[in-house]
């Protein structure tokens, strides 16, 4: 059934010394019969061993051709020959080379699965009988002699029931007797099978042997068969066998005439050689041992091979069918997981450094990812936080929220309702009483100052809960009166009225301040209120920062927690003054900002920063017009500008267009034109184009036309609004920091803003340094898994030469090592996303422990277990790939020898 045609194999030492190469096997002609035994002989180096792992597919060869069953080799792809030896071929090494990870029994039955066939234990039970191992089945290799280590081998060669079973000096290992009862079961198979032994020993081969084929410096030099010499009867009881043994059986006298026929032939023979007469039956057996003289009489002696002794059933190459080799999942797993154990302490180092490196990486990369809507989401939700403000800040600077900011928050986020607040940015005071300022007063109330005003309507009251502590709620009063206040009734929050309390000495109870004047800036002017309750705010509690006291200072350990409370003073509804809609209305027409810095642009290209602020053009009072206005456009009336038109500051035409006053009307006839940004946004697409038409002496201003003015402001400094504790909290955070994207400026601000503004700003700088340095981790990780997994292949090469020799395919090969990196990679990843999520929160914690202060500034989420797990499984695959590859490439037999 096989056959080899011209079969060469050229070992290249040298690659330019050609006279260095050494001819393994020089042009081998050879057919094999479909049964027997047959020795390969030789000495040592006389390529017996590179013969037999030509034939057996374990090596490669440079020309010539393996014929199996009519098929050629010629176009075998290596995927080809591993599935020819897991069809053919049982192969039985010197070294036995069964795995040692494995029982007995899964030795077996990993050589019939890897046919894609389902041992059954009987039959693996059966076939360790054959071989004398019976009840083997669960013990391990190691508890083997190596007798028994070679019968296991035998018997995974022969549980496929291969046609072929290759041994390369399968008793080289053995004493004697073992070696023997190895050959006998080798002799047993070769009645059914095909069996090719590499040997030196010539007495073993000459006794078991049905063929030797003898080799010296890669050519045969006797290819030899075993044939019977039948015995010549010359007398009953006496026979001749080959003309040199005279055989007389058991009891046999011997006749004068025979007498003289052994006489005559001794005569004649006796030149030749001496003739032993033996009684003796020990004696006798090993004559005929040593003489091949078989049971019935005849004698055993070779032959040179002639064609017709080699017996082949012709085969059709179209029935030639190959199986293809599958390696279950849980096998490669079993042995990829066993190299694991090997090198521990290596594994837990290498396991170790590349947790530390992907933990950090994940640090880094929750660093460099840092999303403060996000951060902004989760430190509200841990504050429980009841109350949102948000304005419109950009640079540090706070501005009026505009008419479109307004807008666009409203709509975009309709199930919220936003409250208008105007702000009263300096302290507030009670009129006809002795202010007394205390240092010691904790920092909570020490400074006398309201945060805004808003109108108290039903909704207001019920949406953030107020209840009246003293007093009423104010009510719009139809008699103005003459007083002050004009009887404009306000509320103060009970936090207010505390810092009153203390504030005044004269002031102990409610009482003492009902219906007294309470004066506040706003709107550029102090403005007057009569004071008519007191509201409990249930919405923050600012026990924690009752500790505080004095002033805070930059040096301050507790600065954190002073700037907190700054905001909440500011932003939340502790010092919140509230009055009726119609005043609260009539202030918002008239809405003045506090801030001041305004930018305005200039049209060619180069940018001027210049300290403005709007006016409505309706709202120029009389004496303004007449005194302060000199220049202006002919037909121009400043109480009634049209759309596009605006009145500067003089100061404007002067330093920045450089315009002389001679020049002005001049200029201002020809057409000047300016383009500002309203809403307060430096994005160009916001700009306006305004022909100026005159200028004023009368501050920084710009004078414009109604519609303008009302786009440019909403009538508030920022709005409030309740949060609801569920998703559409993170939806609207999301909004507005989408919005600050554009270079439009919604911020939400609360107690925690400034830090995580100042972090996102920190971040911002170093994201680019820290994305290096999260990369370089990376890269690390994956260097100590590829060193690890590298050394580990080399330790796996044999077992792998040996799991090829045994059918597995290369591909085999990658999913063992895959699995080994899998495992590694699996445990590499729980322990750094765990690593990483625990240390993130523990950093928020020293955050917030130290900082004294509730936030979540580290977010460590899906995005990044995610990554974790890509770089861990990309590393993993990466660092098997290129090792492993180069291996699944090698022959099996430099494998098997680890070359
Ligand atoms: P044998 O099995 O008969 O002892 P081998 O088949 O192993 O001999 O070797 C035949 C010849 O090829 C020897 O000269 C040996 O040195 C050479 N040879 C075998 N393997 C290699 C190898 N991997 N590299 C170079 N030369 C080799
Ligand atoms: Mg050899």
């Amino acid at each position: 059934m096989i056959s080899v045609r011209n079969l060469t194999k050229i070992y290249k030492l040298n690659k330019k010394d050609k006279s260095k190469n050494v001819v393994a096997l020089n042009s081998i002609n050879l057919d094999f019969p479909d049964k027997g035994l047959v020795f390969l002989l030789g000495k040592s180096g006389s390529g017996k061993s590179t013969l037999l792992n030509a034939i057996g597919g374990l090596d490669t060869f440079d020309d010539g051709e393996i014929i199996i069953k009519g098929k050629s080799s010629k176009n075998f792809k290596q995927s080809d020959f591993d599935s020819y030896r897991n069809t053919f071929i049982g192969f039985i090494f010197q070294e036995y080379n069964i795995l040692e990870e494995f029982s007995v029994g899964k030795n077996l039955s990993l050589a019939l699965e890897l046919q894609g066939k389902k041992p059954h234990k009987s039959d693996v039970e059966k076939l360790l009988e054959e071989v004398d191992l019976k009840g083997y089945y669960k013990r391990k290799p190691n508890q083997l002699s190596g007798g028994q280590k070679q019968r296991v081998a035998i018997a995974r060669a022969l549980i496929k029931d291969p046609e072929i079973i290759m041994a390369d000096e399968p008793t080289g290992a053995l004493d004697s007797a073992t070696g023997k009862q190895v050959m006998d079961t080798l002799k047993k198979l070769s009645k059914t099978k095909l069996v090719i032994i590499v040997s030196h020993d010539r007495e073993f081969a000459e006794i078991y042997g049905d063929r030797i084929i003898e080799l010296k410096d890669g050519q045969i030099i006797r290819d030899e068969v075993k044939h019977e010499v039948p015995s010549v009867k010359a007398a009953p009881g006496i026979s001749f066998i080959d003309n040199k043994i005279i055989y007389i059986e058991k009891g046999q006298p011997i006749s004068k005439e025979n007498l003289m026929q052994i006489n005559r032939i001794l005569i004649s023979r006796s030149s030749k050689s001496d003739t032993i007469i033996s009684f003796d039956s020990k004696s006798n057996e090993s004559v005929k041992k040593s003489a091949f003289i078989t049971e019935n009489g005849n004698c055993e002696s070779f032959k040179t091979t002639e064609r017709e002794d080699i017996k082949q059933t012709p085969c059709n190459p179209n029935d030639f069918k190959m199986i293809k080799s599958k390696l279950k999942f849980k096998d490669s797993l079993k042995i990829g997981s066993s190299s694991l154990k090997h090198k521990p302490i290596r594994l837990i180092f290498t396991i170790l450094l590349s947790v530390i490196a992907l933990t950090m990486f994940g640090i880094v990369n929750t660093f460099t990812n840092y999303n403060q809507a996000e951060s902004t989401y989760q430190t509200i939700k841990s504050l429980d936080l009841k109350t949102l403000a948000i304005n419109n800040y950009l640079d540090y600077n706070e501005y009026p929220l505009t008419q479109s900011l307004y807008n666009e928050l409203k709509t975009e986020n309709n199930n919220y309702t936003f409250y208008k607040v105007i702000g009263t940015g300096q302290g507030i005071d009670i009129e006809n009483s002795n202010y007394t300022f205390n240092q010691a007063t904790s920092y909570t109330t020490n400074r006398l100052a309201s945060s805004g005003i808003m109108a108290l309507t039903s909704q207001v009251q019920q949406d953030f809960n107020l209840q009246i502590l003293y007093g009423n709620l104010p009510v719009d009063e139809i008699e103005v009166g003459s007083e002050r206040h004009q009887n404009r009734q306000i509320c103060i929050t009970e936090n207010l009225f505390n810092s009153i309390v203390l504030a005044y000495n004269d002031i102990n109870s409610f009482n003492d301040i009902k219906d007294r004047t309470l004066s506040s800036y706003i709107n550029n002017q102090w403005q007057y209120f009569k004071i008519v309750g007191v509201i409990k705010d249930n919405n923050i509690n600012i026990d924690k920062y009752k500790t505080l006291t004095g002033e805070s200072s930059s040096v301050n350990k507790n600065r954190a927690k002073y700037e907190e409370l700054d905001v909440i003073m500011k932003y939340s509804l502790i010092n919140m003054c509230y009055t009726t809609e119609t005043v609260f209305n009539n202030l918002s027409l008239n809405y003045k900002p506090q801030h001041s810095n305004y930018t305005i642009f200039e049209t060619n290209d180069n940018i001027y920063n210049y300290t403005i602020d709007f006016t409505n053009c309706n709202k120029i009072e009389d004496f303004v017009v007449e005194n302060y206005i000199h220049y202006l456009k002919a037909g121009i009336n400043p109480k009634t500008l049209s759309e596009n038109q605006v009145i500067v500051p003089r100061d404007l035409l002067n330093s920045f267009f450089g315009i002389s006053d001679s020049d002005i009307l001049k200029e201002l006839n020809k057409g000047i034109t300016i383009k500002i940004a309203t809403g307060y946004n430096y994005s160009k697409n916001h700009f306006l184009t305004l022909q100026v038409v005159g200028c004023h002496d009368y501050g920084g201003s710009l004078f414009v036309s109604n519609e303008i003015y009302k786009n440019s402001i909403c009538g508030s400094d920022y709005v409030i609004t309740k949060l609801k504790n569920n998703s559409t909290d993170k939806s609207l955070i999301k909004f507005c920091s989408n919005h600050n994207k554009n270079g439009s400026n919604l911020t939400i601000q609360f107690q925690s803003t400034p830090v995580l503004v100042t972090f996102g700003d920190l971040i911002l700088t170093l994201s680019e340094s820290l994305q290096y340095v999260a990369i370089g981790l990376a890269v690390f990780a994956g260097l100590m898994l590829m060193n690890f997994i590298s050394t580990s292949i080399v330790y796996k090469k044999r077992e792998i030469g040996v799991l090829r020799a045994i059918g597995a395919r290369g591909k085999d090969v990658f999913s063992i090592f895959f699995c080994e990196s899998m495992i590694i990679c699996l445990i590499n990843f729980l322990l750094s996303a765990s690593a990483s999520g625990i240390i993130c929160s523990i950093i928020n914690n020293v955050f917030a422990t130290k900082l004294g202060i509730t936030l979540t500034l580290l977010v460590f989420g899906l995005k990044q277990i995610m990554l974790i797990f890509g770089i861990a499984v990309i590393v993993a695959f990466v660092s098997s790939f290129i090792p492993v590859n180069k291996l699944a490439r090698k022959n099996p037999i430099d494998s098997i020898n680890n070359r």
